[in-house]
């Protein structure tokens, strides 16, 4: 969407740390990113999964790839992501795409569940894009990929704390986007709508039953991504066809700026009015 400067810098060589890179969406983006000549960090749980995925990246490509065992669920887990990228001075893109759904509705979900979701959902990429904005300031290049979702926009149509961990994903790359712009340090959300992924089967749904004809392949949403990146996009909806209907939002959240901070309640609020 049409809110970061073109710039094809965005898309730095180097090294690609992606989080979730065993499968789905994030193994699509490693191998990607390894065709466009970035050598590459994947992390993930399944240390078999993410060995046979750098084996084949490597042979394809030739590029350098490393694996990382980690748990982004756990403090232990972020920590040691986290200082992989304030150490490894090759890193020059942090993909934030490690995610998780929840079988069920809201109520439906136990604590452990919810907190297990909000830590990997929320705190991981938070804690790592800290990590990674610091390292990458004082280089003055880098770039935060943050993967949203589009039901971030849409809070009232899919469950509770899943479309809660994706709204702040997209308030945080704004906001980082915007602190970090002038220091060589360009930030992207990507806002999948419903795609092929073990995401859903995992957690018993069948997104095609769900959503017939509507299911995005993740090689053309990773394709798309990229090039919202090659754009210097801040909000990339690889979905969206008419990217007019994203201008009028932002204008419209825009639009209420200039009255939010206000010494006086509006009048509507006052004794009497209500
Ligand atoms: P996926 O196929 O389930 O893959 C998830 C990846 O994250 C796997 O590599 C998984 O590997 C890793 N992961 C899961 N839990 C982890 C943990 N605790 N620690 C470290 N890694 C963990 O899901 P996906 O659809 O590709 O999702 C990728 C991102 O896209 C997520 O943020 C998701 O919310 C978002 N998204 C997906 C869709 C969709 O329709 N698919 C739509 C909108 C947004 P291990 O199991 O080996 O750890």
């Amino acid at each position: 969407m049409m809110t970061g400067v073109k710039n094809m810098s965005n898309s730095p060589k180097g090294t690609a740390l992606v989080t979730g890179a065993s499968g789905g969406i994030g193994a699509v983006y490693a191998q990607r990113l390894a065709q466009r000549g970035c050598d590459l960090i994947l992390v993930a749980r399944s240390k078999d999964r993410l060995h046979e995925h750098a084996a084949r990246i490597k042979a394809e490509s030739g590029r350098t790839v490393d694996i990382l065992v980690a748990d982004l669920s756990t403090a232990d887990g972020i920590a040691t992501v986290a200082g992989r990228l304030e150490q490894d001075a090759s890193i020059t893109l942090l993909i934030n795409n490690a995610g998780m759904m929840l079988p069920g509705a809201f109520l439906d979900n136990d604590a452990k569940g919810t907190v297990d979701l909000i830590t990997l959902n929320v705190t991981a990429p938070t804690l790592l894009a800290s990590a990674a904005a610091k390292v990458f300031l004082a280089r003055k290049q880098g770039a935060i990929v943050n993967i949203g979702s589009v039901v971030s926009l849409l809070p009232e149509m899919f469950g509770g704390a899943y479309g809660g961990s994706k709204a702040y994903i997209l308030n945080l790359s704004q906001s980082l986007a915007a602190q970090l712009k002038d220091g060589g340090v360009h930030v992207q959300a990507v806002l999948p709508g419903p795609t092929r992924t073990g995401i859903w089967t995992q957690n018993g749904l069948d997104p095609d039953a769900m959503m017939p004809g509507k299911i995005m392949a993740a090689e053309d949403l990773v394709e798309a991504a990229l090039a919202g990146l090659d754009a210097g996009e801040t909000v990339t909806i690889p979905s969206l066809p008419d990217e007019a209907l994203w201008a009028q939002f932002e204008a419209s959240r825009f639009g209420m700026a200039p009255h939010l901070a206000q010494r006086d309640i509006a009048a509507r609020y006052r004794a009497g009015n209500v």
